[in-house]
């Protein structure tokens, strides 16, 4: 249950909700902090700003995002430091008040401890904290939008393709597949640093961005390895993971199932285009009709699906074919509940060729109007296809772990 508290005093209400995996406490009307068990802070409201604390400590201020501007704003280290330093003073004082709040008992122990435990996790230490992060993990570049607060594990490095045109996710490092003992350790650092905040985090998200190529032999070892640390009290803890569609015909529908019954939930495959001729433009690897034979073998081994769709790709030269293509290849794919499509928007990214080559070609690039008219567009429609799998947008660019 929640506590509400009016001080005498002042008149402000705090409340407060500690018994949930998050830890949330207002100590007045529009002041607002939240952690994970561990006392880790993980956002903020105050001011009429919301600020969320990536893991790797920095500070990102939410910005409406309407008319395709950017969706946040990282603040300098002086702004993120003032912030903190402002935020944790309001909170120690509010400790040191909570003796003459008049608090219930039961409620002023609950209080006490949860303010102990976050003031313990105070600036200085946040910021160690975001160096260990950054020490464990290669930049999470990107992570499904339903699995923002997925306990991460990089299995693996990379991309084993990593020459699309559009993505630049992952040309900061080659692939590479940890060995069993160094994955063993990854997952003894990973519950180390979680500590308690682990409650927070679902299913297991095996990185980077096609962890699902190794063998099935490997597999079975990660599988293993990432339930020992983290099974659920009730059984294994869920597993998702992206998937090339290229490369989901090196497993046959019974070892996709056994990998289904070791805890892989969901695979995610970027079909980014239902158009053959896109595809090849984008140079991605494999056709259509591969993406769609993909996705019906995972959902013959009992893997749900999670499949990716880029609107504005293409730009105007593409966008006819682009959509009625993709539309069709999500009819084709036999989608069922527990199935995704996530529509995300085209967003340059530096370093890529896209932009230079489609401006070599002529294409003329969508303007963020007309992709938002796609991506409504193909919402539309796929849901019309696919009518009991969730159809929903995926902003790529508010992506932060
Ligand atoms: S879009 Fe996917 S397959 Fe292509 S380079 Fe990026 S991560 Fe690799």
């Amino acid at each position: 249950m929640p506590i509400h508290i009016t001080d005498p005093a002042s008149g402000d209400t705090l409340t407060a909700n500690l018994a949930g995996s998050a830890l949330v406490i207002s100590p007045r009307f529009g002041e607002s902090y939240s952690f994970d068990r561990a006392g880790r802070l993980l956002g903020l409201f105050r001011d009429e700003r919301s600020y969320q604390r990536t893991l790797d400590h920095r500070l990102l201020e939410r910005l409406s995002g309407h008319n395709n501007g950017p969706r946040r704003r990282e603040l300098s280290p002086d702004e993120a430091d003032a912030l903190l330093q402002r935020a944790f003073a309001g909170l120690r004082a509010l400790a040191e008040a909570l003796p003459r709040l008049g608090v219930p008992p039961d409620d002023h122990c609950l209080l006490a401890d949860g303010l102990a435990k976050v003031l313990a996790f105070g600036p200085e230490r946040l910021a160690a904290d975001g160096a260990t992060f950054r020490r464990l993990y290669k930049p999470v570049s990107i992570l499904p939008p339903d699995q923002y607060l997925a306990l991460v594990l990089q299995a693996t490095e990379g991309c084993t393709w990593n020459r699309c045109t559009f993505c630049g996710l992952y040309r900061d490092r080659a692939f590479r597949a940890r060995s069993p003992e160094s994955f063993e350790a990854h997952c003894a650092a990973v519950q180390a640093f979680f500590g308690e905040g682990i409650s927070l985090r679902r299913g297991i998200f095996l990185a980077d961005a096609n962890a699902l190529v190794l063998s099935l032999e490997r597999l079975r070892t990660i599988f293993a390895i990432a339930q020992d640390f983290f099974r659920l009290p009730d059984g294994p803890r869920p597993v998702f993971s992206f998937v090339s569609a290229f490369d989901v015909g090196r497993k046959s529908a019974g070892e996709w199932a056994e990998l289904a019954a070791l805890g892989l939930r969901r695979a995610y495959v970027g079909l980014e285009t239902g158009d053959d001729a896109l595809l090849r433009f984008l140079n991605k690897p494999g056709t259509v009709a591969d993406a769609v034979e993909a996705v019906r073998a995972l959902r013959a081994g009992g893997v749900a699906v999670g499949v990716i769709v880029m609107a504005g790709i293409g730009g105007d030269r593409y966008a006819d074919a682009h959509v009625a293509g993709s539309v069709e290849a999500i009819r084709a794919m036999g989608l069922g509940a527990g199935d995704q499509v996530y529509l995300s928007n085209y967003v340059s990214a530096p370093g890529t060729e896209y932009d230079a080559l489609a401006a070599e070609a002529g294409i003329r690039p969508l303007s963020g109007m007309e992709i938002d008219a796609q991506r409504q567009a193909l919402q539309a429609q796929m849901r019309a296809a696919a009518p009991e799998a969730i159809v929903a947008p995926y902003h790529v660019d508010g992506f932060a772990l």
